[in-house]
This record gives C-alpha cells, sequence and structure tokens, in this order.
C-alpha cells in the first residue's frame, strides 16, 4: 500500500523533515508511527498526502508514485485517504450531519446517497443521535469521534491520524484507538501518528520510531 525508497525532505529553511527513509506499509496493516517531537511523523503523513513533496527519493502509495502524479489528480489520491487531525478541524457553525456530509459533497455525491453515508458513518463512532447538533454541544471525545465519522463517510482505503488522542484524557484515548482498530479490521490500512507510548503499549500493532528523520526501530512494542 505504501512504499518510500530514500525519501529525503529538505524543507527550503534548511530543516531535514526525513533522511533517507525507507519503508513499507502493507494493504491491511495497522501501524503506529511514533518519535520525539520534529522526529518526522507529521512530514511522513504529509508525504503519503502530497500536501509535501520529497527533495529526494519515491514515495509509492497503492501502487502509484506520487511524483507522476499532476496537480489534477491530486485529488483524486486524497479520495482514497482519510485524515483524522488533532484538533478534529470541525466547522462549528454547522451541524455533526452536516461536518460528516463534507467529503461528500465535495466529490460529488449524489444527495440520496448522503444521507445513507453520513449515517453509516455516525453510526460505526456511536454518535448516530447527535447528526442534528453542533460540535459545541459534544464533549471532546464526541468532538474527535465526529471527526473520525468525517475522515471514513467516503470509505478510504486508508486511513491516517496525526495525534488523534492528542487532547484527550487515557480513558477516551483507549476509545478512540478502539476505533481505528474497528476500522482495520473491516480492511482499512491505518496510520496513526502518536507520541501517546503508554497507550500504544497496550495495543499489539507494528510500531515504527523516527528519529531526525530516519528510522530508529521497526517492530512491535515487544521486540
Ligand atoms: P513531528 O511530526 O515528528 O513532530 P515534523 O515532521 O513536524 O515532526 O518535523 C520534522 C522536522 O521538519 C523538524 O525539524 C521540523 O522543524 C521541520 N519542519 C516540519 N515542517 C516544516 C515546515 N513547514 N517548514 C520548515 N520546517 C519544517
Ligand atoms: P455500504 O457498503 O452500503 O455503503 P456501509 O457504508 O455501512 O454500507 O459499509 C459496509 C461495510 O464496509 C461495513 O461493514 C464497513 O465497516 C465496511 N468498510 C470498509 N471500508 C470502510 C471504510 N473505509 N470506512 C468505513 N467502513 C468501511
Amino acid at each position: 500500500m505504501i512504499r518510500f525508497d530514500q525519501v529525503s525532505k529538505r524543507y527550503p529553511n534548511g530543516h531535514m523533515g526525513l533522511n533517507k527513509l525507507s519503508l513499507h506499509i502493507k494493504t491491511g496493516e495497522m501501524v503506529f508511527i511514533t518519535g520525539h517531537s520534529g522526529a518526522g511523523k507529521s512530514t511522513l503523513l504529509k508525504l503519503i498526502m502530497c500536501m509535501e513533496r520529497p527533495s529526494s527519493g519515491q514515495v509509492h502509495v497503492g501502487g502509484q508514485n506520487l511524483a507522476e502524479l499532476s496537480s489534477d489528480d491530486i485529488p483524486y489520491l486524497r479520495r482514497q485517504v482519510g485524515v483524522v487531525f488533532q484538533n478534529h478541524q470541525l466547522l462549528f457553525d454547522r451541524t455533526v450531519f452536516d461536518n460528516v456530509a463534507l467529503p461528500l459533497i465535495i466529490n460529488g455525491t449524489p444527495p440520496d446517497e448522503i444521507g445513507r453515508r453520513v449515517r453509516a458513518a455516525l453510526d460505526k463512532v456511536g454518535l448516530l443521535s447527535r447528526e442534528a447538533l453542533y460540535p459545541i454541544a459534544l464533549s471532546g471525545g464526541e468532538q474527535q469521534r465526529v471527526g473520525i465519522a468525517r475522515a471514513v463517510v467516503h470509505k478510504p482505503a486508508l486511513l491516517l491520524a496525526d495525534e488523534p488522542t492528542g487532547n484527550l484524557d487515557p480513558a477516551l484515548s483507549a476509545e478512540i484507538m478502539g476505533l481505528f482498530e474497528d476500522f482495520n479490521r473491516v480492511g482499512v490500512t491505518v496510520i496513526i501518528a502518536s507520541h501517546d507510548l503508554p497507550l500504544i503499549a497496550t495495543l499489539d500493532h507494528r510500531m515504527l520510531t523516527l528519529d531526525q528523520g530516519t528510522l530508529l526501530r521497526d517492530g512491535d512494542q515487544h521486540g
């Protein structure tokens, strides 16, 4: 599903985001990306989404060499990817339903299909009863679940999350990780950048540890 070959990312200010990173993530895997602040976790996710371009090396996503994508092809790539952010980036002047519907409206899903899709996504995150509320009426954990529903509403094959539990207490964080595991179980490839090591240690998934843009360690948390 994802292959990095000797990928370096040097930002215009000279900072190295990644330094000759090579890795392979198979379809259907669930992987944590961890490492200190500045290790390159966000850069890795941004390269997968084509929000940044590598300075050297190759990134393949779903068999596609991203260097061969023109800017016209990028929306098509993004349609196959769902993204969850730490601060969930919900629109506070729209209802839960309308927030989750946004990706479908953007990609031109027929209106009669939108309601069914949005409710299927809200059901999966346990928020079916909240569709008419505004985000301000929800708890932090519920807001993050709306963010997840929005990320999966178009049924992407790949789900990326950047510190999705950053603002949540341990119990809610574990619940959010459980939702990602649910999507992984039905075949979605899941990549989560997180420095919540105590939580990751309770979950049995591959963990890639970055340090200064290179791969320090690749394994499960036991070895
Ligand atoms: P992490 O997500 O692990 O905290 P990042 O990928 O955000 O790491 O950052 C890796 C390195 O790249 C850091 O040195 C950071 O300062 C630098 N960096 C990240 N984004 C930018 C940017 N837009 N412009 C300049 N430097 C950046
Ligand atoms: P439909 O296929 O009719 O649109 P659903 O949206 O409810 O119905 O999804 C059907 C099945 O596909 C569910 O079991 C769901 O968990 C699974 N599924 C596969 N990939 C995804 C994804 N990326 N996001 C959400 N559900 C998915």
